[in-house]
């Protein structure tokens, strides 16, 4: 299905989101290849049932643990990465042996409308269902009973869709989002370290993405420099009208356009852009924004950006930064670019947040042997590699008993002389 619709991917990405073709085959395409390949080559191992020690007081008896299918599962996916944010727990649902239906997100019309299309002709329509649509439809479905739901969105939806499921105990995945840290130490290689940051925040569907960078810490002492390799390195990338660049995605819709625009526009962060700042409202593009210095009680710093625009705030001590961020909710991803070994050792033992990756941005979400997931306000559960497996598998516990060698010290009468025993 993905090697046949490749192109056919590519263009609805095009429509939806005007996504550069190099980010949708290596993002949405070659990453859920690479999950497909993966489950299909350790199936067998993932699905074997494990051997377990057991206990004297059980002695003689063997025990196992049995990976059994949950059985139904609803996958409700967001618009940003819409093929990738579908199929890849489609992928983990059915290698655990579940059915599913999934309900891509109607912000990504394109894309929801092929996916529909391609699982009816790929995939066994007994067992594996698509449903379109937008609230009304995803609250019916919330409705029924599942043996799991799966979501991937903002926290807020996140809140309805527990809720939804506490009524029938039902468990839930929840791939949520957050502001991500990043934090530049002084003395490294400024200009790699900036390629990354670039990479992960308007590499990444143009700051829509749920691991982009949201804002950076660094010292005062830093931040010309940092600021001065940032606009070098973008321009290389975008150009001197990065509007009409073909390698940024446009922001998905007017309502996205203007929630950002609000962002801009507070009073709070007038004069702050350092670089960029350009928006065109008729083809919903925002050109890569930096703004310096801005006030913690900003707008910007009290909501996840999932946009262009990366604010920089400014610490006298770079440790000072960890303090930051332990004092917000705990991001889906923290970044902290360093040679420091001591800061790093600091960084990895004091801050929480669903992953952390030193010296680059967003990477850590192709290793599959890392769980992928949030922790706290950024989500609750895992996927990717075994993990997206396990996500959808209920562990049965088995114990194995030999009716031989009965003691009689648990059978009443419980005399004195069996509690001395
Ligand atoms: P979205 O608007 O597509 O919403 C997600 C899903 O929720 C959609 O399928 C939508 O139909 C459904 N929905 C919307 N309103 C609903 C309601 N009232 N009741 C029930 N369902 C409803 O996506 P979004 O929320 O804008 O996505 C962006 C957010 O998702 C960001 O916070 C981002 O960080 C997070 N995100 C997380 C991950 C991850 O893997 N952790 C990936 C992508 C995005």
């Amino acid at each position: 299905m993905l090697e046949e619709n490749e192109p056919a991917i590519i263009a609805s990405l095009r429509e939806d989101l005007d996504k550069p073709e190099l980010e949708s085959s290596v993002f949405e395409v070659a990453m859920l290849k690479n999950s497909v390949t993966l489950a299909l080559k350790e199936l067998k191992h993932w699905m074997t049932p494990e051997k377990v020690k057991t206990s004297i007081m059980t002695f003689p008896s063997s025990a196992e643990i049995l990976p059994e299918p949950l059985g139904v599962v609803l996958i409700i996916s967001a618009w940003n990465y819409p093929f990738l944010l579908s199929l890849d727990p489609v992928v983990g649902a059915i290698a655990a042996g579940n059915a599913l239906v999934l309900k891509p997100s109607e912000i990504a019309p394109a894309a929801s409308s092929l996916l529909t299309k391609l699982i009816g002709e790929y995939l066994d329509s007994s067992s594996i269902r698509v449903v379109e649509g937008a609230v009304n439809e995803t609250s019916a479905l919330l409705d029924q009973k599942w043996d799991k739901i799966f979501y991937t969105g903002n926290g807020k939806i996140a809140r309805i869709v527990m809720a939804a499921a506490a009524k029938h105990l039902t468990p839930v995945v929840l791939e949520l989002g957050g502001k991500s840290p990043a934090v530049v130490d002084s003395g490294i290689n400024l200009q790699v370290s900036v390629r990354r940051i670039i990479a992960g925040k308007w590499g990444c569907n143009n700051g829509q993405a749920c691991i982009s960078p949201d804002y950076i810490l660094t010292t005062k002492d830093n931040a010309p420099k940092l600021v001065g390799t940032l606009k070098q390195e973008l321009e290389k990338f975008y150009g001197k009208n990065p509007l009409e660049s073909k390698d940024l995605s446009r922001i998905v819709n007017a309502n996205h356009f203007a929630r950002l625009s609000k962002l801009l526009d507070d009073d709070k962060v007038s004069g702050k852009i350092v670089h960029g700042g350009e928006r065109d409202k008729s083809k919903l593009r925002i050109s890569p924004t930096i703004l310096l210095d801005v006030p913690r009680d900003s707008l910007i710093m009290n909501e996840e950006i999932f946009g262009p625009l990366l604010p920089i705030l400014m610490v006298d001590k770079i440790e000072d930064s960890f303090d930051i961020i332990n004092t917000g909710t705990k991001p889906l991803a923290a970044y902290l670019f360093s040679n420091n070994k001591k800061l790093k050792q600091q960084f990895v033992a004091t801050v929480s947040a669903g992953g952390l990756l030193i010296n680059d941005t967003a990477v850590h979400l192709v290793v599959h042997t890392l769980p992928f997931g949030g922790v706290q306000e950024s989500g609750t559960g895992a996927y990717h590699g075994k993990f997206s497996f396990d996500a959808f598998t209920h562990k049965k516990a088995v114990l194995y008993r030999s009716l031989m060698g009965d003691a009689p010290l648990r059978y009443p009468p419980y005399t004195k002389s069996k509690l001395r025993l």
